[in-house]
């Protein structure tokens, strides 16, 4: 298949373009679609073939639920969710568009094929213009799990969505980098009290600020084990991961980066602080950006993941930020991506 490529950098001027790809999703169709998290791979949410074809394209297990995203206007939320709690109103007010979905009753209309078969549905309103004007002129809500093949670190540029589902889709819409660079926070409202399935974009200590106490779901702090199901499917599988392995050292920076300087040789991958650069000669060396710039490190973490795969490193080692703030996401994609193999330095 010949995958179109649109260059929609804002709505005003390109309406034709974005009239032509709302037509592509409205006739079942894939296309890939910039967010401020990362890039998705977008299919209409209430055409169950169309939403299979995600599956097909990503190799995507099938139990592994899709978001759906929608706009700001609260009539979507009452369209595609029941029971829904004045708190979800709240955080959406707060939060929307933003990095924020929310786990909540689906209404049957959504069908078992975008849900994974569960009777909740995830919901977000994405913070990109380009994305928000397609779904407004599809008039549908659009599924989009991220845009890379199942296992791989997430796109967050429109080249690496090309790369990875090129020749599947029938258009990726190149609406520029990622701002963002991680997914989403899910958070479920389904349960008293909500509680966090996946760190994301939208910090846990701003989610706490409107909704009190959160409950943090085990899948995010340890490998899930056979057999085990955590409540966001997606959390069991091994994810984010390059082709060599990855261990993920926590602690003080100064500490970690002198017990990688130990370890790592020719050969070795490096991802590492910008302080910290030069710390590891004949090691292959990325940055995540500086310590205290956790919004730099969420949006280069998934590059960095990925730029070993054109390079021979036979394994890679990582510093791991504190988790406050973005850095419990971006901790988190590290020590997914290294299957938690993850070393304290005290
Ligand atoms: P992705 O967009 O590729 O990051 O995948 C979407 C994530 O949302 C996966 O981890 C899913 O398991 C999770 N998810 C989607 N819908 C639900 C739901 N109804 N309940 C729990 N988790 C969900
Ligand atoms: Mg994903």
């Amino acid at each position: 298949m010949q995958t179109k490529l649109f260059h929609i950098p804002i709505p005003v001027g390109h309406e034709n373009e974005i009239q032509e790809a709302a037509a592509l999703i409205r006739s079942g169709q894939l296309v890939g679609i910039p967010t401020e998290t990362v890039y998705g791979l977008g299919a209409d949410a209430l055409n169950p073939d169309a939403v299979a074809a995600i599956y097909e394209a990503k190799g995507r297990p099938s139990d592994n639920p899709l978001i759906i995203h929608v706009p700001k206007d609260k009539s979507w939320l009452d369209r595609y969710c029941v029971n829904v709690p004045p708190l979800a109103y709240e955080l959406a007010d707060t939060f929307w568009p933003g990095p924020l979905t929310m786990i909540l009753e689906r209404n049957t209309i959504v069908p078992d094929r975008t849900t994974g078969g569960l009777d909740t549905v995830g919901i977000r309103c994405p913070d990109h213009p380009v994305t928000l004007a397609i779904i407004q002129a599809a008039d549908r809500p659009i599924a989009a799990p991220s845009a890379n093949t199942s296992g791989r670190p997430s796109c967050t540029s429109a080249a690496e969505v090309m790369e990875d589902v090129g020749g599947k889709i029938a258009g990726i819409v190149d609406g520029g980098a990622c701002s963002v660079g991680v997914e989403s926070t899910i958070l479920d409202l389904t349960v008293t009290p909500p509680r966090l399935l996946r760190p994301g974009g939208m910090p846990l200590e701003a989610l706490e600020a409107v909704c009190g106490e959160i409950e943090l779901d085990e899948a995010i702090l340890r490998q899930m084990k056979e057999g085990e199901r955590p409540r966001a499917p997606g959390m069991k599988y091994r994810h984010y991961a390059p082709k060599a392995p990855v261990t993920v050292f926590t602690g003080a920076p100064f500490k970690t980066a002198a017990a990688i300087a130990q370890l790592a040789g020719e050969g070795s991958g490096v991802i590492c602080f910008e302080e910290f650069q030069d710390a590891f000669p004949g090691a292959v060396v990325v940055s995540l950006g500086s310590v205290q710039d956790k919004q730099e490190q969420a949006r280069r973490v998934f590059s960095a993941l990925r730029s070993f795969d054109g390079t021979e490193v036979a394994a890679i080692f990582a510093q791991c930020p504190d988790p406050a703030g973005l850095g419990l996401a971006v901790g988190n994609r590290l020590k997914k991506a290294a299957g938690f193999q993850v070393v304290e330095v005290e």
